[in-house]
């Protein structure tokens, strides 16, 4: 049963400087209008297929949905009113960046059903921001934040720390004013330089310098202190949240719920008979090339898969959005087959990055198909990785600083 709901809007205006996701710049007016029928058709074929009628959460992510400018975001939101009982949807959110959302669009969003708006702030330092490439200004985040507010409090922003010429005292300013600004949620993340970016050639030539790891953790510390003073939990890695304003659908992927990525670029989790029903409806295309994505063998599971020991598939869907608007295949797709095995000691990997771990009966049910996980929990135990807690097994503080170590340790039995 779906209950998650993703679709990938791969424009922004301008690029940022740190920036490798599946995104490009784009202000090609006709191109957005076809990528937005194209990702019309994916909807009408899921609802026909009846894969819509469990969901419970929506999330317009990408890139900067916004940045498709009101009448595009409106008729696609319109569709999806027509193809989901919204009456059975909590949560609907729509990323937003500063420069591309006013009162008009939030006022249009939250008629239609949005409830939910995750704005990408990133820093309330002009400077920072500069560095970062980023498009707008610190008041125009207070402004978009502002627009939001007349309709809608479940608000969330990101933040990224570690940017070039960043202070402490400059990054500290930055999260309590996010506190002081009414938002009911941040996502903290530390600046990644990406090979290839304009902002890794420019630390590279040493125009730039940003802070060092350690002060970068630092940063994430403080940031972890100020929200919590402010009454705000670290319900995962990265997500800070006043009690109730956790990201529903970001808690269905680190919990086994089964979603439904559509557009270019997104990627899905779905059950082997929902991927029946996207192969006969043609969702990721077409059947000779859904055959020609699918692997040999999966690396992820212990037999070779026959079909009936496939218990799940994971689609990562081709980032070439102009072949996915002029409907001429999907070249790039990424098609995974996993056993009931894998898929559980995926889930509890994605399990791990929620301060409340993995209850004890997943662990046991990991246990029941891969007996090896017993060790490999005692070993991230020994290290101070993991620990009791109730009935859950969660991760530590220094679980959460290595994380890595804990995913590579799971996922290297898969
Ligand atoms: S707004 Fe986000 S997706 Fe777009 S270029 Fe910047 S970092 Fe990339």
């Amino acid at each position: 049963m779906i209950q998650a709901l993703y679709l990938h809007i791969p424009f922004c205006k301008a690029r940022c400087a740190y920036c490798d996701f599946a995104t490009s710049a784009c202000n090609d007016e006709a191109a957005m209008d076809a990528y937005i029928d194209a990702l019309s058709l994916q909807i009408r074929r899921a609802s026909r297929a009846g894969l819509l009628g469990s969901i419970k959460t929506i999330y317009i992510g990408g890139g900067t949905p916004t940045h498709l400018g009101g009448r595009r975001l409106n008729s696609l939101v319109y569709l999806l009113s027509l193809s989901i009982n919204l009456e059975n949807v909590s949560e609907f959110t729509i990323e937003a960046n500063p420069e591309s959302i006013d009162e008009r669009m939030v006022m249009d969003l939250f008629a239609l059903g949005v409830n939910r708006f995750s704005i990408g702030v990133q820093s309330f330092d002009d400077a920072v921001l500069k560095a970062y490439g980023r498009i707008h200004s610190a008041a125009d985040a207070e402004r978009a934040i502002s627009n939001v507010q007349t309709r809608e409090e479940n608000v969330s922003i990101d933040l990224i720390c570690g940017g070039p010429g960043q202070t402490m005292a400059s990054w500290e300013k930055g999260v309590n004013h996010a506190i002081e600004l009414g938002v009911k949620h941040v996502s903290i993340y530390p600046l990644m330089i990406e090979d290839g970016t304009p902002l890794a050639r420019a630390i590279d030539a040493g125009e730039v310098m940003p802070p060092s790891d350690d002060e970068e953790a630092d940063m994430m510390e403080r940031a972890e202190n100020i929200l919590s003073a402010a009454g705000m939990h670290r319900y995962e890695v990265a997500s800070y949240a006043y009690p109730g304003f956790e990201s529903k659908h970001n808690t269905a992927y680190w919990t086994g719920v089964e979603y439904l990525g559509l557009g270019a670029g997104s990627s899905s989790m779905l059950s082997r008979e929902d991927w029946d029903l996207c192969k006969q409806v043609g969702i990721f295309g077409t059947a000779e090339e859904v055959s020609s994505a699918l692997p040999a063998d999966s690396p992820h599971a212990s037999d070779p898969l026959s079909e009936t020991n496939v218990f799940r598939v994971r689609v990562s869907s081709s980032a070439d959005s102009a072949r996915f608007s002029t409907g001429l295949g999907h070249p790039e797709t990424n098609i995974e087959l996993l056993d009931e095995r894998a898929a559980a000691l995926e889930d509890l990997m994605l399990g791990f990055r929620r301060s409340e771990g993995v209850p004890m009966e997943r662990i046991d049910h990991v246990r029941d198909l891969e007996p090896a996980i017993s060790e490999v929990m005692q070993r991230l135990e020994q290290r101070e990785l993991v620990q009791v807690s109730g009935s859950h097994l969660a991760p530590t503080e220094r679980g959460w600083l290595m994380g890595n170590e804990i995913y590579e340790e799971i996922w290297g039995l898969a």
